[in-house]
């Protein structure tokens, strides 16, 4: 009987817990809709205790994950991480890209879920939601399409391993607009340091000019009718955990370590 008393009480724990850290994050994510039952409005949402946990996995010391993860279910869709959590470490820890992945990129899946139905953004790939939604007043759709399909391409661009030195034409292109790549790597370093909270600093494409360049918030070089090749996430949520305040740190390890050059290089018009 101790023993599973004393297991309840665990689970009952991490279970709260969670529940608190996920709010915690939630909050400080700018994009959360204002949807009509604001949950944390009602007056007795009294999170229900959780019931006797049957399995009780002792709490796993970096439980990113909540314990039952309320994933994406459609129609708006998170694609699987191409990696495991822990294949960036330690230029990226296993919970911050667990943090990061589960939590806030599948948010902004989950608010289009919510948001969407009934509106003519139902029906739209994120591009098309990005392009559109960058006219309407109400920016809910814009930046939650946004940061969705910003997340997609940055995932797909970190590869643990990869080619450290872009080839091809845009190891050209590279030459001709910055000079070498390390000069690349400096200017998005210095970008990225100078982005007044929470953004993104990119390398992007006009046609045979390459330009390095910052967006807040959700946007992307798209809606400046350029092509995003890379895009680095500074918003807190991607190093803090792993570099506190050391953003041009982050910055510079992501660069050096873990950019596939390849896809950067296949996402040329
Ligand atoms: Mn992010």
């Amino acid at each position: 009987m101790k023993t599973i008393s004393r297991r309840a009480f665990v689970a009952t724990a991490a279970v709260s817990a969670s529940l608190v850290t996920s709010r915690a994050l939630q909050a400080q994510e700018q994009t959360a809709p204002a949807t009509s039952p604001a949950p944390d409005m009602s007056p007795s949402p009294a999170p229900a205790r959780p019931e006797p946990a049957p399995v009780a996995p002792a709490p796993a010391p970096a439980a990113a994950k909540p314990a039952t993860p309320v994933m994406p279910v459609g129609p708006f869709k998170q694609p699987p991480l191409p990696f495991e959590e822990a294949a960036l470490d330690p230029v990226i820890g296993e919970r911050t890209v667990a943090l990061h992945y589960f939590r806030h990129h599948a948010s902004y899946y989950n608010n289009l879920n919510a948001i969407t139905p009934g509106t003519k953004y139902a029906k739209m790939s994120l591009e098309e939601i990005i392009v559109e939604g960058d006219h309407d007043i109400d920016k809910r759709f814009f930046n939650n399409a946004g940061q969705a399909w910003n997340h997609e391409r940055y995932w797909e661009t970190l590869k643990p391993g990869g080619p450290k030195v872009p080839a091809g034409r845009l190891g050209q292109l590279i030459y001709d607009n910055f000079g070498s790549v390390g000069d690349l790597k400096e200017k998005m370093i210095v970008a990225a340091a100078n982005l007044f909270g929470s953004g993104w600093t990119w390398l992007a494409q006009d046609g045979a000019k390459l330009s390095v360049m910052n967006t807040n918030g959700g946007d992307s070089p798209l809606t400046f009718n350029k092509v995003p090749l890379l895009g680095i996430d500074v918003w807190e949520h991607a190093y803090y955990l792993d570099y506190e305040n050391r953003r041009p740190e982050h910055v510079k390890a992501l660069l050096d370590k873990l950019v596939n050059w390849d896809v950067v290089g296949s996402r040329l018009k």
